[in-house]
């Protein structure tokens, strides 16, 4: 019978965009992420095309892994692939990302994680003809991600 009180601290102040604290492990990750998101994030799963809250989302902001809070990537590096997903030319740099070959499925792709807490955001695939400044897609799951607006008070 060992209730903790759960009062929000003064500090904690709401809309900061600091780090969150890793989890330990996977149980861990199990309490702090919904069932679906753990499946995307911790499991390599996908979500299904079209449904995800992002993949034709033209909001200006910078979208942070949904695990950890890292930012990833900038909504001027989306573009709309029509396929279903998120979709960037390039991530906010180079090192907030690591790359894994993933030969699932029977095919050789290259798996996109976050580089601080190595959740899944799905893959990269290069040379697609789309007219984008690398010809990379970053074709991300909208639930490894969540996107911070760019406030009113940026000019
Ligand atoms: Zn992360």
């Amino acid at each position: 019978m060992t209730s903790t009180p759960s009062a929000p601290s003064p500090d904690s102040s709401a809309g900061s965009h600091e780090p969150l604290a890793l989890p330990l492990d996977d149980a861990d990750w199990r309490r702090q992420l919904t069932p679906d998101e753990y499946r995307v994030l911790r499991q390599a799963g996908t979500e299904a095309p079209f449904t995800g809250e992002y993949w034709d989302a033209t909001t200006e902001g910078v979208y942070c892994c949904r695990a950890c809070g890292l930012e990833l990537f900038r909504s001027h590096a989306k573009f709309n692939a029509h396929c279903g997903w998120p979709s960037f030319f390039a991530p906010l740099a180079e090192d907030r990302v690591e790359y894994i070959k993933d030969v699932s499925l029977g095919m050789e792709r290259v798996e996109v994680r976050c580089s601080r807490c190595h959740s899944h955001m799905g893959h990269v695939f290069a040379g697609e003809g789309y007219e984008t400044p690398t010809d990379l897609r970053y074709c991300i799951n909208s639930i490894s991600l969540r996107l911070v607006e760019h406030g009113d008070a940026q000019e």
